[in-house]
C-alpha cells in the first residue's frame, strides 16, 4: 500500500483509476478480515460507486480533490451516511446513520473513499479490542496478540496495508495506543481541532477523533482537509486554521526542548520500553534537541480521574440506548416501556459497558458527587497544571506510549483494573485536553512494536506534527514499516 499523498498523486495524474485502488485495497481488507477481524462492514458496493465517481470527475477534467481515490478506513463509532455504525455494540447492530459525521464529510468531499469500518472495544471502552460485540481483531504481527484498543481495527487496517489513513477516537488513548501496539504514527489533535459531530459519544469532555497513519505528510493532509471550525459542534475551536502541511519539513531539531516525564519513564515499564526511550533520547539529541527530565506529580494519579470522568460521561451519554428510537429493542409489546428499556439495555450492552455505566453512576450519585466526581475534576486540574508548568520549561513533553507492548489474547480480559493501569501514559493528554503523538519506536520485547509518545501544548498541532517529520525522516525506511502479515 502507498502512502495517501502518492495515491493522491497518481489518481488526480491519471497515472491510475481511482477504480483500480480502491479494488486493490477492498481484497486487502478481505484478506485482512479473515484471519484478524479488523472490520465490522466492508461497504464494497458504495465504495467502487464513490471510486467511479471520482474517475468520472477526472474524465470530464474536474477537480477530484486533494485526496482522490485515497482509501480510508474509519473506526465504527464515527457515523457514515447509509453504512452501518454500531459502535461494537449489539445495541447499535442495525443502526445505518442518514447523515455523516463532519470529518468524513470532509474526506469524501476531498476525494477520499471509506473502505471499511473497523473493529473497536464496545463504544470505545477498553484497549484490546476484546470488548466487541462483533468478536476481537488481531495483530498483524503475532495473530494470537491484541491489536491494541479501542480503534484495533483501524491500527490493523493501516498496519497491514488496507489503507494509508485510518480515523480512531481517543478518549483516553485509544488512537495512541493501538498505533504502539502495529508499529505506527497515531495522533490525537488538541481537544476541539476535529468536529465531534456524528461522532458517537463516550465521554464528552475527553473524545477526540484521532489519525492513524504511516507518514507525517499523510497526517498533515488529512488534518488540512478536516480540521477547521463546524457550527454543528459547540466544543470545535472557532476560527480554526489548520496548516499542517506547511509546517511540514524541519530539517533539524536545534533549539527544541524535551522534558521526559520522570514518574513515567522507570519502574512499571518493560525493559523493552525503556530502551525504546532511551534509543528517543539519543536520536533527539543527534537531531539537536535538548534533553531533560520533568516531572509531572499528579501524574500518577491520571489512572484514577480518568476512570471517573471518563464513565460518569458514560453514564449520561450511553442513557439513549434504550430500545426507544434507534437501538436494539428486547421484549417488544408484551412489556411496559420500563421494562422494555430494562430488557433491552441489559440484553445488548456488553459486561465493560454495563460496568462502566454502574461506576459513573455511583460517581454522579448524590452523597457522592463531592466524594468522587467533584475530587476528580479537582486532580483533573492539578494535572493539567503540572503540564502548563512543564511546557513553560519544555517545547515537547516525552513519555512512552505503552508500559509494555501488546499481549496476548485473553491475558487481561479477566482483570479489568490490569487494564486500565495501561493506560497511564495516555490519559494525561485527554484530561487535559492537549495535542500528542504516538511515535513508532522499534520493537520491545518478542518482536512486537512499541511507541513513545511526545505531547505538545493545546493548539501547537502543527509543530508536534513537524517535530513527527523530523524523527521520521531521520529514521527513513525504518520508520513505521508494514507488518509482516501476508494474508
Ligand atoms: N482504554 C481507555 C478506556 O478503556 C481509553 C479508551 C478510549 O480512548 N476510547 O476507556
Amino acid at each position: 500500500m502507498m502512502f495517501a499523498h502518492e495515491i493522491a498523486e497518481q489518481v488526480r495524474t491519471g497515472k491510475r483509476s481511482a477504480r483500480a485502488v480502491i479494488e486493490e485495497s477492498l481484497a486487502r481488507a478481505d484478506a485482512v478480515q479473515a484471519e484478524l477481524n479488523a472490520f465490522i462492514s466492508i461497504p464494497r458496493a458504495a465504495a467502487l460507486a464513490a471510486a467511479d465517481a471520482i474517475d468520472k470527475k477526472i474524465a470530464n477534467g474536474e477537480d477530484p480533490g486533494v485526496l482522490a481515490g485515497v482509501p480510508v478506513v474509519v473506526k465504527d463509532n464515527i457515523c457514515t451516511k447509509g453504512i452501518r455504525t454500531t459502535a461494537g455494540s449489539k445495541s447499535l447492530e442495525h443502526f445505518v446513520p442518514p447523515y455523516n459525521a463532519t470529518v468524513i464529510e470532509r474526506l469524501q468531499a476531498a476525494g477520499a473513499v471509506v473502505v471499511a469500518k473497523a473493529n473497536l472495544d464496545e463504544f470505545g471502552m477498553g484497549s484490546s479490542n476484546e470488548n466487541s460485540a462483533y468478536g476481537p481483531a488481531r495483530n498483524p504481527w503475532d495473530a494470537s496478540r491484541v491489536p491494541g484498543g479501542s480503534s484495533g481495527g483501524s491500527a490493523v487496517a493501516v498496519s497491514s496495508g488496507v489503507a494509508p489513513i485510518a480515523l480512531g477516537t481517543d478518549t483516553g488513548g485509544s488512537v495512541r495506543q493501538p498505533a504502539a501496539f502495529n508499529g505506527i504514527i497515531g495522533y490525537k489533535p488538541t481537544y476541539g481541532r476535529l468536529s465531534r459531530y456524528g461522532v458517537i459519544a463516550f465521554a464528552s469532555s475527553l473524545d477526540q477523533v484521532g489519525v492513524l497513519a504511516r507518514s507525517s505528510k499523510d497526517i498533515a493532509l488529512v488534518m488540512d482537509v478536516m480540521a477547521g471550525h463546524d457550527e454543528h459542534d459547540a466544543t470545535s475551536i472557532p476560527e480554526d486554521k489548520p496548516q499542517f502541511l506547511a509546517s511540514l519539513n524541519a530539517a533539524d531539531l536545534a533549539g527544541i526542548k524535551i522534558g521526559l516525564v520522570t514518574e513515567l519513564s522507570g519502574e512499571g515499564n518493560t525493559e523493552g520500553v525503556l530502551a525504546a526511550i532511551s534509543r528517543t533520547k539519543d536520536l533527539l539529541s543527534r537531531l539537536g534537541a535538548q534533553v531533560g527530565e520533568v516531572s509531572l506529580p499528579n501524574a500518577p494519579y491520571g489512572i484514577a480521574t480518568y476512570y471517573l470522568v471518563a464513565p460518569a460521561e458514560a453514564s449520561a451519554n450511553l442513557a439513549r440506548y434504550d430500545g426507544m428510537v434507534y437501538s436494539t429493542r428486547i421484549g417488544e409489546n408484551a412489556l411496559g416501556q420500563a421494562e422494555v428499556m430494562m430488557k433491552s439495555r441489559g440484553a445488548t450492552l456488553g459486561p465493560e459497558v454495563r460496568r462502566r455505566i454502574l461506576m459513573g453512576t455511583y460517581a454522579l450519585s448524590s452523597g457522592y458527587y463531592d466524594a468522587y466526581y467533584g475530587k476528580a475534576l479537582k486532580v483533573r486540574r492539578l494535572i493539567a497544571n503540572d503540564l502548563e508548568k512543564a511546557f513553560s520549561e519544555f517545547d515537547f513533553v516525552l513519555t512512552p506510549t505503552t508500559p509494555t507492548a501488546a499481549y496476548k489474547l485473553g491475558e487481561k480480559s479477566s482483570d479489568p483494573l490490569a487494564m486500565y493501569l495501561d493506560d497511564i501514559d495516555t490519559v494525561l493528554a485527554n484530561l487535559a485536553g492537549i495535542a500528542a503523538v504516538s511515535v513508532p519506536a522499534g520493537k520491545a520485547e518478542e518482536g512486537m512494536p512499541c511507541g513513545v509518545q511526545f505531547l505538545a501544548p493545546a493548539m501547537q498541532d502543527e509543530k508536534l506534527i513537524r517535530l513527527l517529520s523530523a524523527l521520521e525522516l531521520a529514521q527513513g525506511e525504518t520508520f513505521a514499516p508494514l507488518s509482516p502479515f501476508k494474508g
